[in-house]
């Protein structure tokens, strides 16, 4: 099957000043696209040529496995952002999260330090386990928890791509961008 960029529900400039016109048209219209291009110039002839990406993501491996966990990583990434975000998850995640993290505070600093540690290039998720328990895992290259039975419902991109043209080496800056930007009613339906 052919693998498509997915249509963003907002316009590439809607989310500065947190992230950049700029950026997005790197990250999103070159990055995010080449991966699809790849993947849909990679699968034909394989045994991936008619699967669904979740399962390009949990059985292949390689070049396949690369662009194609890049392709679902940056369509969450992405599809989680609103220029109307920020703030505090409500509901059943707000409660997954004061169980098993203290507080929404104690969640978002400790995502953010697993988000600012990550060694090179690499993904932060919060992640529902088997047992429905929450967990912050850390992710590098094209990584995705889905490998490993878990159920992702937050990622940040901590590539250089994500940040180096608005923030630098700033990490953590583009980090607290990431925040005022989650579109929580989005994430809220993942738990
Ligand atoms: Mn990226």
């Amino acid at each position: 099957m052919k693998h498509e960029l997915p249509k963003l529900p907002y316009e590439l400039n809607a989310l500065e000043p947190h992230i950049s016109l700029k950026t997005m048209e790197y990250h999103y219209g070159k990055h995010h696209n080449t991966y699809v291009v790849n993947l849909n110039n990679l699968i034909p002839g394989t045994e991936f040529e008619n699967a669904d990406l979740e399962t390009i993501v949990k059985k292949s491996t390689g070049p396949i496995f690369n662009n194609g966990a890049q392709v679902w990583n940056h369509s969450f990434y992405f599809m989680s952002f609103s220029p109307k975000g920020g703030g505090e998850p409500k509901g059943k995640l707000a409660e997954l999260i004061a169980r098993d993290f203290g507080s929404f505070p104690e969640f978002k600093d400790k995502f953010s330090k697993a988000a600012a540690g990550l060694f090179g290039a690499g993904w932060a998720w919060l992640v529902m386990k088997h047992d429905g328990k929450l967990e912050i895992v850390q992710e590098s290259n094209a990584g995705n928890p889905l490998r490993n039975g878990m159920t992702p419902i937050l990622t940040c991109d901590v590539w250089e791509h994500a940040y180096y043209l608005d923030k630098q080496n700033r990490r953590p800056d583009y980090i607290a961008s990431f925040w005022e930007l989650i579109d929580w009613k989005v994430v809220e339906k993942r738990v």
